[in-house]
């Protein structure tokens, strides 16, 4: 038997390729980068991270079990988990110009569940924005564990102009008195006014908390407004505007918040950290430390606009009639079309985005009444303002063809699909 069988009698278990060992794996591995490589990615909740990021993330951290915090494992061999941990924990710190950081949450929705088990008890009351009107399901969306196990109340947007509903959420908390109060959304496209909601949560002494999932990166950049200090506690992704692995932090300035925000990750809720994760978390923070983040951030927000202002040329609806963040949701209403259906055209012809509700649509989520772009992951790629115009108008040829001549759609579709394969080629993604 040869030496390096991995104890199973696998042949060159620790150096065989992917391709070599399992061909079905290895076949969707390639020709998911060559989807990747030709498509134009506007789906908000994603981006496109570095080399970097991907060798952090694919490495034999993956191997590594620990429990606990560095300096506090119950798992031997801590050493480089611990240095990377905190070297994480000190970039998300400078970051975000916040006293205290948790870098381990598996997901976005588990940060935020950490944030629900340290405030609340099972019944007790949370308030947070709509899911029909572009808030999230871990906000107490009655089919998420937050709607569920909790008394979720919500705030909406206003029928007249899109924006939040700040004299709605004034209402709720008065009549509910939630203990925790929660801004941030999944296609809310515009700034937040974080001291009106603070200033709500105060006046019930509840707890504040911001999710920044799809705005974090521009926070980082100088984009957007910070959440602290009006936050009490701030949970971001690290894979939307960010840049970084699948995962999400938890940001706080309160130090006693902050131990039981620990607690709460971790044994509250999850087990072992993900190590491997957690070092392509400390990789993608150190890239938005540096200088040219600011500049990347800028652009998704200048190439958002640019997006929305191809569809508004083009007499699409945007709700909210713009952004101020790195997503936009365009309301087909008016042009009787289907989110489903838009969405699927756009696919075909090389642009991937998801159908969304929009404010008080009367579609099922399943078939919506709106699009959802964002332009993080485009802008990593090297799409400037020209080209989201570009896109913009390619994304309106499709919708215009959908609308006038449904039965000819597939000519538009190679037409644009024509057009989008310039775009990426000039423009290519992890050469080699
Ligand atoms: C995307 C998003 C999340 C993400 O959570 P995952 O569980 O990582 O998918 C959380 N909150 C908001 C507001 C989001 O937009």
């Amino acid at each position: 038997m040869p030496p390096n069988d991995g104890g199973g009698g696998l042949r060159n278990f620790f150096s065989a390729p992917l391709a070599e060992t399992d061909p079905p794996v290895a076949a969707a591995l390639a020709d998911e980068l060559n989807r990747q490589r030709d498509t134009v990615p506007l789906i908000a909740s994603e981006n496109l991270v570095s080399r970097a990021v991907l060798d952090a993330q694919g490495s034999v951290l993956t191997n590594k079990t620990i429990e606990g915090y560095p300096g506090r494992r119950y798992h031997s061999g801590a050493r480089n988990a611990d240095a990377l941990e905190r070297l994480a924990i000190e970039r998300a710190k400078t970051l975000f110009g916040c006293r205290f950081a948790n870098v381990q949450p598996h997901s976005g929705s588990q940060a935020n569940q950490a944030v629900l088990l340290l405030a609340l008890k099972p019944g007790d009351a949370i308030l947070g924005m709509a899911l029909n009107a572009g808030g999230h399901l871990s906000h107490g969306a009655p089919a998420n564990l937050s709607g569920k196990w909790f008394k979720a109340v919500s705030y909406g947007v206003r029928r007249e102009d899109g924006l939040i509903d700040y004299d709605e959420a004034e209402r709720q908390a008065a009549a509910h008195r939630p203990k925790l109060v929660i801004a941030g959304g999944s296609s809310y496209p515009r700034v937040i006014d974080f001291a009106r909601l603070r200033w709500i949560a105060d006046s019930v002494d509840a707890l504040f908390l911001v999710d920044m999932a799809h705005f974090g990166g521009l926070v980082v950049g100088g984009a957007h407004p910070n959440p602290f200090p009006h936050a009490h506690i701030a949970t971001t992704t690290t894979f939307k505007s960010l840049r970084g692995p699948r995962g999400a932090v938890i940001l706080t300035n309160d130090e006693a918040l902050a131990k039981r925000l620990d607690s709460a990750v971790f044994p509250g809720l999850q087990g072992s950290a993900l190590v491997a994760a957690i070092a392509a978390k400390a990789v993608c923070f150190g890239e938005a430390l540096r200088p040219e983040f600011k500049t990347y951030a800028r652009a998704v927000l200048a190439n958002a606009r640019a997006l929305a202002a191809a569809f508004a040329r083009r007499g699409y609806d945007i709700v909210t009639g713009g952004t101020d963040t790195p997503l936009l949701l365009v309301d087909l209403r008016r042009h009787g079309l289907k989110g489903n259906v838009a969405a699927a055209s756009l696919e075909r012809a090389g642009l991937d985005c998801n159908m969304n509700s929009v404010p008080f649509d009367a579609e099922k989520p399943n078939i919506t009444s709106g699009l959802r772009f964002g332009a993080a992951a485009g802008t990593t790629r090297g799409f400037g303002t020209a080209d989201f115009d570009r896109i913009g108008d390619l994304a309106a040829d499709l919708l215009d063809g959908l609308r006038t001549n449904p039965t000819e759609i597939a000519t538009v579709e190679r037409t644009v699909a024509a057009a989008i394969g310039e775009l990426t080629r000039r423009c290519p993604i992890y050469p080699g």
